[in-house]
């Protein structure tokens, strides 16, 4: 590991000041730098700010600061009651000790898991921009089957950011030029020519909280399904947020993970169901333009049947069918 400069931020107007790379958890930031994939010149530790709360909002959302630890967000009364899909999601994801020490806002800006990635003997565009990529006719079985681009076909890891997804999250940040919010969605950029470039944050902007509205579906799940029972990232999970009344399907929000390149939401999709009844046919017409424009790329092939399976078993539990 490289040398670096070391600082505590005090206050959260002060973190952003400082030119460097926020830690906090640092369940994946230490990683990178032990393996020589980041080498940060100074690290501005931000885990001692007052950002580690959970808050009820006027409109029946919730405001949770970026530094709640995943366990704790996990366990939280109010998210067990009114956000299901993000507890599981979270329980899902990493193991127990990661998750007491992983925050909310690093969980979202996590990098993936792309083995190339970590290994600094292979090529990688985004580790190491314009030098090719090792999963594109390598070993890509856990690479993405949406989103890709030549350049990158690497899937965001995180569980959480997909359960925040369905539930219309917003990320509230602190720039040097104020504070903004921005939609989840918008949050993870695509791969396109640059993949080193994986978020619309810019540099020094750190995120201090994520709001959810009020959950608009009575019924929610996440379903993950991976290598092992735990402790194992997606191979494709689906969390869904969906509402049926009188016989007809009126909401329908659902976010996957392992598919993308990025936490994956399609509204045309979604669109398919509101208004129907649900059924088996119609849980197949959406899964044909969820996966229309899905390509695999060898290894990684598997995906595409699969993900049509468990949004289907997905469906049928959320809306009895
Ligand atoms: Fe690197 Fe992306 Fe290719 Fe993986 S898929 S080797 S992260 S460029």
């Amino acid at each position: 590991m490289k040398s670096f400069a070391y600082v505590r931020a005090q206050t959260v107007a002060d973190a952003v000041k400082v030119d460097g790379r926020f830690i906090a958890g640092g369940t994946n930031l230490i990683d990178l730098m032990k393996a020589g994939v980041e080498a940060p010149e100074t690290l501005v530790d931000i885990s001692r700010l007052h950002l580690a709360q959970v808050e009820e909002l006027p409109d029946g959302g919730l405001r949770i600061g970026a530094l709640v630890p995943n366990s704790d967000l996990a366990a939280h009364p109010l998210v067990i009651a009114r956000y299901p899909v993000l507890s599981r999601a979270l329980l899902a994801g990493a193991s127990g000790q990661l998750r007491n020490k992983a925050t909310a806002a690093g969980n979202l800006l996590q990098r993936t898991r792309c083995y190339y990635f970590y290994d600094t003997a292979t090529p990688c565009n985004k580790r190491e921009p314009g030098s090719g990529c090792a999963a594109m006719g390598g070993y890509n079985r856990i690479h993405a089957v949406l989103g890709g681009s030549e350049h990158c076909i690497a899937t965001h890891p995180s569980d959480m950011a997909v359960a925040m997804l369905a539930l219309d999250a917003t990320v509230v940040t602190l720039g040097r030029g104020g504070e903004r919010r921005l939609p989840l969605a918008q949050l993870h950029r695509l791969p396109g020519e640059t993949p080193q470039v994986e978020t619309m944050l810019e540099p020094g902007e750190l995120i201090v909280a994520t709001e959810l509205p009020a959950p608009a579906g009575s019924r929610q799940t996440y379903r993950k399904v991976r290598d092992r029972a735990s402790y194992a990232f997606a191979l494709v999970s689906v969390a869904g947020v969906v509402k049926v009344e009188g016989g007809r399907i009126t909401h329908a929000a659902l976010a996957f993970g392992g598919l993308g390149t990025v936490p994956w939401r399609d509204p045309a999709a979604e669109a398919v169901l509101v208004g129907q009844a649900p059924s088996d046919a119609l849980f197949a017409q959406a899964a044909d333009v969820l996966l229309g424009q899905a390509g695999g790329h060898g290894d990684n092939d598997f995906k595409i049947p699969l993900a049509r399976r468990v949004l289907i078993a997905t469906l049928r539990e959320l809306t009895d069918a």
